[in-house]
């Protein structure tokens, strides 16, 4: 069978034919296999949900109980058969609870990656290589300008900058999965031990990954009723980017705007948005993670979306792999 018959886009999203589900649909579908917690993958609304626990546990959290008609675990490794098509969920290195799933029917495998990235991260399991015919990859920071330095190096200008100005309240934007507890657990593992103050748009999830025992340390909630402006001097504030620019952000004293994303190695990105401290730390795989990974599979075949698809099919054509774009819509990342 082409692959294409296997897998392909439709209006919903990526679609098998053969095992009757989506991957990651953007509207509300009978039976969805989900990748990650993230809301552009996770939508509420579907009859049934295949995904790991802990992405059902996330989507819990942010949707409520009820956010599908019936739920099913995949264990990583563990190999569920769907019609005549068995599929295979692998850690993609992304956020907690991620997972890259692998679609097999008559000798053909795809794996759809979702979102990932190869950098460690001691908040998920790490990125997982998986032999396959045809890899979808994703193309977020899909050009060659995008190298991400190691995180550990982010977090120390950030410590440096606390250090600098130790009168000043550090703000630091991260989006509420997955950034916000990579970057409160890289200051941890850089000896940071002061309380870190969170937004409240934070707590749930931050307590969710403590819970499945990702040591963020003492976080407290960084509101003005427990406590008076004072409180606030030299100390590390996390919270969602969108709350910025609100009126939660001017309590702090002479606060430095941080923002941790991809998207800082963009200077005027950082300047327009008024961050101060741009920390280049992303979720997403650099130009050279997106194509040693794509070596990696060994796969003939490269299905390229949401993102820069144009100069990852090119590159691909160059290596002499057969690549295309999947043009699927509705992707925005929110984990940038
Ligand atoms: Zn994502």
């Amino acid at each position: 069978m082409r692959a294409s018959d296997l897998l392909h886009p439709r209006p919903e999203g990526l679609y098998c034919p053969p095992g009757d589900f989506f991957i990651d649909p953007v509207r509300p579908v009978d039976r969805a296999l989900i990748t990650h917690g993230h809301s552009d993958h996770a939508r509420s609304g579907h009859r049934s949900v295949l995904a790991t626990q802990q992405t059902l546990d996330i989507m819990g959290l942010r949707y409520g109980e009820g956010f599908a008609g019936t739920t099913q675990a995949a264990a990583l490794g563990e190999t569920i058969a769907l019609n005549d098509v068995t599929v295979t969920f692998h850690p993609a290195g992304h956020v907690l609870g991620s997972a890259q799933i692998e679609v097999v029917h008559q000798g053909t495998c795809i794996v759809a990656s979702g979102d990932y990235k190869r950098q460690r991260d001691a908040t998920c399991e790490p990125f997982e290589p998986v032999k396959c015919d045809v890899f979808i990859t994703e193309a977020t920071f899909g050009l060659p300008v995008f190298r991400h330095p190691h995180d550990t190096e982010e977090i120390a200008r950030l410590l440096k900058s606390t250090a600098q100005f130790p009168e000043r309240a550090h703000l630091v934007g991260a989006y509420a999965l997955g950034k916000a507890q990579r970057v409160m657990r890289l200051l941890r593992d850089a000896g940071y031990d002061r309380p870190i103050y969170i937004h409240g748009a934070l707590a749930k999830l931050s307590d969710y990954y403590q819970g499945q025992g990702i040591d963020l340390g003492t976080l407290e909630p960084a509101t003005v009723e427990s406590g008076g402006k004072g409180d606030f001097i030299g100390a590390v504030i996390v919270g969602p980017p969108s709350a910025f620019a609100d009126r939660w952000a001017r309590r702090f004293p002479d606060p430095i705007s941080c923002f941790a994303s991809g998207w800082m190695r963009i200077r005027q990105r950082a300047k327009q948005g008024g961050v101060e401290l741009p920390l280049i730390i992303s979720d997403h795989s650099d130009w050279d993670e997106l194509t040693a990974t794509i070596k990696e599979t060994g796969a003939e075949e490269i299905w390229v979306t949401h993102g820069r698809e144009e100069a990852l099919v090119r590159w691909c054509e160059l290596e002499g792999i057969a690549a295309r774009p999947l043009h699927l819509v509705g992707y925005e990342d929110e984990g940038d």
